[in-house]
Order: C-alpha cells, then sequence, then structure tokens
C-alpha cells in the first residue's frame, strides 16, 4: 500500500526507486558546530529527558557535548518511539545521532533521528559508516531504513541486476554496466572524491548517466514500436478526387501560405497511403490549421466516407462549424453538428444522420465520443486542441469507426513543444509543423501595467473602441471556486457597462463614450454563448467580457484588444493563447496585460517573459524551463508516462543517443527480446498508454 503510494507496482520497481539525495555520515560533528539545516552524524551524553503532552504526546531529550572546553547541547525530539528506545535513552547514555539539524523553541533540535547508543566511554565505540547514506523518496509510515533494507533485499536478485543492453551496445556507447550502476547509486563506495560527490548530486556522475540512458531508450522503444506497428495496420487510403477540395481552395479568400501547403500536403499524402495516419499538426496561434483541418475533412468525404472534428469547448466548436458552413455553402456534402446542448430531437437526428453510414462531415464537441453515436464509415478522426483531450477520449473517437480498417488520425494543436520534447514524448507520431503566420498580421504590442492604472486603461479602450475597435476583457478564473470567477466576471462586467453607459466620465473629467458591453462565461446556457459571441462578430458588442472560455480557438478579426486582468495569475501557455485571439485582422492590436503588485517571483519571470517574446515556441521553451516538462504536455491528461530521472532538455545529448540506439536495436536480431525486457522494467503496465 505504502510502496503503491510511492508508484512502486512491483517489487522490481524498488531497484529503480533511487536516492533523492545521499547523507554523510562518514563524520561527526561537534556539538558546538552544528547550524540548523546541516545534515549531520553528531555524539553526545543524555543529561535530560521527559515525556511531554503538548502540544502532543512526545519524548523529548537533551544531550550534550562531553567535551568540558565546549558547552554545547541538542534537542531531540520524537512522537513515535518504542519503549526499549525510550529506556535507552537514559540519563548518563553516550549516543550517536543522524539527521538533520533545525531551529527549535529550545535551540538547535533534531526531530526523529536515527541514533545508536555507543559504549560508556568516549573512544570505545561503534564505527563510523564509511559511505554515503542514501536518502530515498518515502512517504508516511515507511521509514528510511525499512525502505532501505528492501532495496538492499531486491538488489540480491539476479534478474533485478541483468544488464538488457546488448554488451557491444553498452561498450559502443561507453556506458557503465547495470549493476554497476544500480549498486553505485543505491550504496555509493566509501571514500568518493569530492568531485564525484558532486557529480553524484547533479546527476551527471557516469551510473546517472546509465539510468536515465535507459529510461530515455525505454520511452523511445516503446514509442518506436507502436509506432512500427501502426505501419503493419490497414486504413482505406482516401486518394484525391478533387471535387470538395479543389471547391474550397477556389472559395477561400485567400490562398495558402507556404507553410499550410506543405502540411497539407504532408496529410495528404498520409491519407492516400492504405495506413492509418498518426499525425500532429502543430501551428502557432493563429496560423491557420482550420483550413488544413477541412481539406483532410473533405478529402474523406470526397472518397465516400465519413468524417468527425471533435474539438474541446461548445463555442470552438460552433465557431468551426459556422466557418465551413459558410466555406462549404453549396458544396455537395453533409454537414453535422453534434453537441451537448442539442435537443432530443436534433440529437436524434444527428446520430440518425451518422448511423446509416452515408459520407458526412460532422463537427461536434465531447458528445461525438459517447456510446449511442455510431459512424460506421468513418474514415478520419480530427481532434482541435488536441491537448485538451485524455487519451481515452481521443481513443473513443477513433475507435467509432466499425470497419476492419483503422480510422485516420489528425490531432491540432496550438502548444508548441519545443524540440527535444517533441522528441521524446512524441517519438510515435508524424508532426507537420505551420511555422508561419499568414499575411496581413500585425503584430501585438504587448502592454504591462499595473492594476492601480486600471482607470486609464478604461479610456483608452473607450477610445480605440469608438474608432471601430472592439476588444476583450478577460478576468481570470478563480481555481478554487467557479461561482467566485462567475461573480468576479459579472461584477467587472456591471462596472464596464456602468462606465460606458454614455453618461460617465474619466476621473480628470473627460466623457466616457457609451459602448455596448457583453459578457461570456462558460456557465452561460449554450444558446445564450452562440447568441453573445455572434452579437460580437457582428460589431454589435464593443466590449467582450469573458472568462477563460475564450481562450482556445475564438476567431474574430475585428477584435484588435485583449484586456487580460490579473495577468499574473495566468499561465504563459494560457497569456499567449489569449494574445493570439488579437492581431487577426488588419488593425494594429494590443494586449494590455494588468498586474497586481507585490509579484511572486515567477509570476515576474512569466510577464516578463510574455512581454518579451511573441513566438510561441520562444515561450513553451521559457515555459518548459520555468515548470517542467508535466504541465506543458498536459501529462496526467495524455497518459504518456512522464521521465522519472532524464530531462529531455538537460539530457539532450542522451536523447539523441537512445534515440538512434532504439532506431538499433529495433533492426537487430537480439534487438527485440532487450526492447521487451526494457520496456518491461522501465514502463512495466503503463506501456499500454502509447497504444495511442
Ligand atoms: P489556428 O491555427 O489558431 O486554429 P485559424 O485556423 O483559426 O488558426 O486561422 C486564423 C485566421 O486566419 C482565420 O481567420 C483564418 O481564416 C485565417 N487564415 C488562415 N489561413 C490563411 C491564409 N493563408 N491567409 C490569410 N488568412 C488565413
Ligand atoms: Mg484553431
Amino acid at each position: 500500500m505504502r510502496l503503491a503510494r510511492l508508484g512502486i507496482a512491483r517489487e522490481a520497481d524498488l531497484a529503480l526507486h533511487l536516492p533523492l539525495r545521499y547523507e554523510d555520515y562518514t563524520s561527526r560533528v561537534p556539538l558546538a558546530q552544528l547550524r540548523a539545516g546541516m545534515s549531520v552524524c553528531a555524539e553526545g551524553v543524555v543529561t535530560a529527558n521527559e515525556m511531554r503532552y503538548r502540544p502532543r504526546r512526545q519524548w523529548v531529550c537533551m544531550i550534550e557535548s562531553d567535551d568540558e572546553n565546549s558547552v554545547a547541547a541538542l534537542v531531540l525530539r520524537f512522537f513515535t518511539f518504542y519503549p526499549n528506545q525510550q529506556k535507552a535513552m537514559v540519563i548518563g547514555a553516550r549516543v550517536r545521532v543522524f539527521g538533520e539539524v533545525r531551529e527549535g523553541h529550545f535551540g538547535l533540535e533534531m526531530v526523529h533521528p536515527k541514533f545508536i547508543v555507543l559504549g560508556a566511554k568516549a573512544g570505545h565505540e561503534a564505527p563510523l559508516s564509511n559511505r554515503l547514506t542514501p536518502i530515498y523518496p518515502t512517504t508516511a509510515g515507511l521509514s528510511q531504513e525499512v525502505l532501505t533494507k528492501q532495496i538492499a533485499r531486491v538488489l540480491q536478485w539476479g534478474a533485478i541486476l541483468h544488464d538488457d543492453l546488448p554488451e557491444a551496445v553498452r561498450q559502443q556507447e561507453g556506458l557503465w554496466n547495470w549493476p554497476q550502476a544500480l549498486r553505485f547509486l543505491h550504496a555509493p563506495p566509501p571514500g568518493l572524491s569530492a568531485e564525484e560527490q558532486a557529480t553524484l548530486s547533479a546527476h551527471t556522475h557516469p551510473a546517472w548517466q546509465r539510468i536515465k540512458f535507459d529510461e530515455l531508450l525505454a520511452q523511445q522503444l516503446s514509442l518506436k514500436r507502436h509506432k512500427a506497428a501502426r505501419a503493419s495496420r490497414h486504413a482505406e487510403a482516401l486518394t484525391p478526387r478533387g471535387n470538395l477540395t479543389d471547391a474550397l481552395l477556389q472559395r477561400l479568400p485567400f490562398t495558402l501560405t507556404e507553410a499550410q501547403q506543405r502540411a497539407w500536403k504532408e496529410i495528404g499524402d498520409d491519407l492516400a497511403r492504405a495506413v492509418p495516419m498518426h499525425r500532429l499538426l502543430q501551428g502557432d496561434v493563429g496560423s491557420g490549421k482550420t483550413v488544413i483541418a477541412a481539406l483532410a475533412a473533405l478529402r474523406t468525404v470526397e472518397n465516400g466516407r465519413q468524417v468527425a472534428l471533435m474539438a474541446p469547448t461548445e463555442i470552438l466548436a460552433e465557431q468551426h462549424y459556422h466557418k465551413l458552413s459558410a466555406w462549404l455553402t453549396g458544396l455537395p456534402l453533409r454537414l453535422l453538428w453534434l453537441s451537448g446542448s442539442l435537443t432530443t430531437t436534433q440529437h436524434k437526428k444527428a446520430l440518425a444522420g451518422l448511423s446509416g453510414g452515408e459520407p458526412a462531415l460532422v463537427i461536434g464537441t465531447h458528445a461525438l465520443f459517447q456510446k449511442e453515436v455510431t459512424m460506421p464509415n468513418l474514415a478520419l478522426a480530427i481532434v482541435d486542441e488536441q491537448h485538451r483531450f485524455g487519451v481515452a477520449q481521443r481513443l473513443a473517437l477513433r475507435d467509432k469507426g466499425t470497419g476492419a480498417e483503422d480510422v485516420h488520425q489528425l490531432m491540432m494543436s496550438a502548444t508548441p513543444i519545443p524540440r527535444t520534447l517533441a522528441m521524446s514524448f512524441y517519438a510515435d507520431l508524424d508532426v507537420s509543423v505551420i511555422d508561419t503566420l499568414p499575411p496581413g498580421r500585425t503584430p501585438v504590442a504587448t502592454r504591462l501595467v499595473n492594476q492601480a492604472r486600471r482607470a486609464e486603461i478604461v479610456a483608452h479602450v473607450g477610445k480605440r473602441c469608438v474608432d471601430g475597435a472592439q476588444a476583450y476583457w478577460v478576468c481570470p478564473l478563480i481555481e478554487e471556486s467557479e461561482k467566485l470567477s462567475l461573480q468576479a466576471a459579472q461584477t467587472l462586467c456591471e462596472e464596464l457597462v456602468a462606465a460606458f453607459d454614455g453618461n460617465s466620465e474619466t476621473e480628470s473629467g473627460a466623457p466616457l463614450p457609451k459602448l455596448n458591453v457583453g459578457l461570456l462565461h462558460g456557465r452561460m446556457k449554450p444558446a445564450n454563448k452562440t447568441a453573445t459571441m455572434e452579437a460580437f462578430v457582428r460589431g454589435d458588442i464593443h466590449v467582450l467580457v469573458a472568462t477563460t472560455v475564450i481562450e482556445v480557438g475564438v476567431d474574430v478579426p475585428n477584435a484588435s484588444i485583449m484586456v487580460i486582468e490579473h495577468a499574473e495569475r495566468f499561465g504563459l501557455a494560457q497569456l499567449h493563447q489569449l494574445r493570439g485571439r488579437v492581431g487577426r485582422g488588419s488593425r494594429q492590436s494590443q494586449c494590455i496585460l494588468l498586474f497586481e503588485t507585490p509579484l511572486g517571483a515567477i509570476a515576474k519571470e512569466r510577464l516578463k517573459v510574455i512581454f518579451e517574446n511573441s513566438d510561441g515556441f520562444e515561450i513553451a521553451r521559457q515555459d518548459l524551463r520555468i515548470r517542467g516538462p508535466g504541465e506543458l504536455l498536459g501529462a496526467r491528461q495524455s497518459g504518456v508516462p512522464l521521465l522519472r530521472f532524464a530531462d529531455p532538455e538537460r539530457d539532450e545529448a542522451l536523447l539523441e543517443r537512445a534515440s538512434a540506439v532504439a532506431d538499433c536495436l529495433l533492426k537487430m536480431e537480439e534487438g527485440e527480446a532487450a526492447a521487451v525486457k526494457l520496456i518491461e522494467r522501465w514502463l512495466g503496465d503503463k506501456a499500454e498508454f502509447f497504444k495511442a
């Protein structure tokens, strides 16, 4: 149970439960030299002991140095203890204690130190440990000692110490052998140099290198094997038929950028092959992914098959629906809409429209993968803003195809993934990148403004809107409470309605214009959301107050001002997404980030990054640096097991080698067996996730 909490599912996992750090108990520190924060071994004579009951039951002892020249004491505090431990701590006993020193009420203390009782006379004592003591990540109720013993026991097993890497590969890569690396990390040998100790704690020691290499290799092998397995499956070859795709290209009010053409070619080529596509289309906010999705969809319908386009929010799905309806009117194509907000009759009708298997493009939200939906002729599943969905949801959509063949999958994301991360976590995906924005975009000017100067911003936005601009005014989601978020949005809306009622003026007495202010939030009825959004698109609403529901994908070219309240509370990806909602028309756009002081260090750093950068990739790289890969990937959702020891960014060189070795292993005769073992050791049952 307790082990499970540490992510240890099998006994074998214990061997890979590696120390967080080491403590040095190889020498004693005199009590007089102790300082808070040190992890040390010290000795002294017990001079006082007592049970205390406040604030809770505890056994408190005091030890003092027996050196007459230096007077110093240390308090030992135990909240749980055995009677024989208590008996051992009699007054006059000489004890050696190990632990972290901290500042207590009565001077320095150790809470729950390990201790041993020494002989009565100084000099007559047990030898000190001659090696570093590993400290493992642990959990309540599981002591370091017990964990250490269990790990030591497992390390006796031959299978644990078996080197899964073929010897030739190991030597060629100049890596330590497996048992050597494991033993070294769990029980570093005596007499390490200061330099070795430093590399040990920096995780750059050859023993760590071997561990991290294997971890990366197992991940690469798992992903690459799934990719290879997919290549042997079958999907409908959707070949160019031309009539619908060409018609769309002709109708578009723009021509595709070179980057879009490249992406479309890659996707079109994939679709034309009788092997399931598994491709990620990546492109910064506003780079024009929707039209590529539309082309892929039309290619599918041209071939007499069904295609589903799923988006994470009602607003976004609806926007796609409207946009595609406008592009596609008059073309011989059935366009269906499926969302949770349909009436029962509408819902039934939509389902019936799909279950017969006639060619169609269906656009919708999570409603698309519900049980009652059947698309017997589904050949392509497109998932927009894929990081918003869980693996299971994406698979549920894919599995709507009931034929013998696989369904092609196209995933789209505006979260740019730095190269190292993509290499590491997306090794099973093909990736197309739209790396330029459509022409005619004007860069967004970003301003950082203290919340204290908000009134000026109100006046400023008023002035711009009189000139024909439109603004989003975003207030943050309050994590703890949706209700509070909603209140904040309503309050802000009321405030702006009052300011722009036509009878108000600024603090300096200048009149504020009369403007229409609208409100958009997640709790609204879908129909109201749609109506509000439509009014904004028509220009009837000048200022749209919104919670972060507009974060993904919303596209209103005339909106050129984005005001974000309490920008310090937003993550970098969110800020970048929000800012990407403007700068889509010809008008000079602005993003005004209001912040409240004092700013925390991380918030300050984030605002600096967003202020200085407009390139999504650079922002993502910085985000990775600030937050680590987990959140950037939405890892919990994506189901891709995160790396525990290796860090794709820091260990880039190792990652490159692991990727190359994985390719090589998969070609070698004994490679398959090695791959299976490595994957089993590192991923165990988690390898299933990669099936996606
Ligand atoms: P995203 O990649 O963020 O999903 P969209 O597909 O919503 O971006 O496109 C953003 C805007 O750019 C839309 O209004 C779209 O019609 C427009 N657009 C897309 N491609 C081009 C292009 N090649 N030239 C001009 N405008 C384009
Ligand atoms: Mg989009």
